[in-house]
């Protein structure tokens, strides 16, 4: 009995053992299953993530999409604008144009900058639209110019140059020139220029001067040459370096060409 009871009591251990074995692969299975689960949750959660991110992705593509839109439209507005002045920055590329004492301040480049300026600051108003004859470092001549102006049929052109004195290095101060060959309002247009530049500058005043300019005399609508200073003078090249001073030039040539404007086309 006492064997049969200790077989008996074997059997129960093993029925223990075996159901400790199954308790252990159940708590596995279940360890696996939520882990697994926490894996799908995680993966769908990515998914979601991943969905949200397309969706972001989306937007922004929308977005940008919308802003082409707006500069199209704004280009359309362009269209519409009243006045188009032709701002021309001189020489570009090979052509340095004059070149500084320290040989390293080229006209070329002074001019794009103010250029760019005076761009910039008339496109601002809304009823003038601005044609650039270069934004770069390029070289473009001087019968392109002409027929960039002529052929977008624009109602001014001003371009833009620095002045160099030949042999000598003590003139200083502007001078814009216009042709007489041309009976339009070019003078007009110069000595706006020039008036204004002297009121908002502290600038040697050279006056309004008639020159046979090639650019001048080939543009079929009233056009001028801002020589906004001499780059052969030292003292004169540190304020055309200076950015405010390009700065304020621009300022006096934009407003310049808005009092031409406003006085000579809104008739
Ligand atoms: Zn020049």
């Amino acid at each position: 009995m006492a064997r049969r009871r200790n077989n008996r009591s074997s059997r129960r251990n093993k029925k223990r053992k075996i159901n400790k074995i199954k308790l252990s692969v159940l708590i596995i299975i279940i360890i696996l299953f939520i882990a697994g689960t926490f894996k799908l949750t995680q993966g769908a959660i990515l998914a979601i993530q991943n969905i949200n991110d397309n969706k972001q992705k989306t937007s922004v593509k929308e977005s940008s999409e919308n802003d082409n839109e707006t500069l199209q439209t704004e280009v359309d507005k362009n269209i519409n604008k009243k006045y188009t002045i032709l701002i021309d920055p001189g020489h570009g590329g090979n052509d340095k144009g004059t070149i500084a004492n320290d040989k390293v301040t080229f006209e070329k480049d002074i001019t794009l900058k103010i250029g760019a300026l005076v761009a910039q600051k008339l496109t601002k108003q809304k009823d003038v639209q601005v044609i650039i004859s270069r934004n770069e470092d390029k070289y473009v001549s001087l019968a392109d110019r002409a027929k960039l102006a002529n052929e977008q049929n624009v109602d001014a052109l001003v371009s833009i140059h620095l002045n160099g004195q030949t042999g000598g290095s003590d003139a200083t101060g502007l001078e814009v020139y216009y042709t007489k060959e041309k009976d339009d309002d070019s003078y007009e247009l110069a000595k706006q220029i020039q008036e204004t530049i002297t009121s908002y500058i502290d600038v040697r005043d050279r006056g309004v001067k008639s020159d046979r300019f090639q650019v001048l005399l080939q543009s079929k609508m009233p056009a001028v040459l801002v020589e906004c200073g001499f780059l052969t003078n030292n003292e004169e090249v540190k304020k055309l370096k200076d950015e405010e001073y390009q700065n304020d030039l621009a300022e006096g040539i934009t407003q310049g060409i808005l009092t031409y404007i406003d006085e000579n086309m809104k008739k």
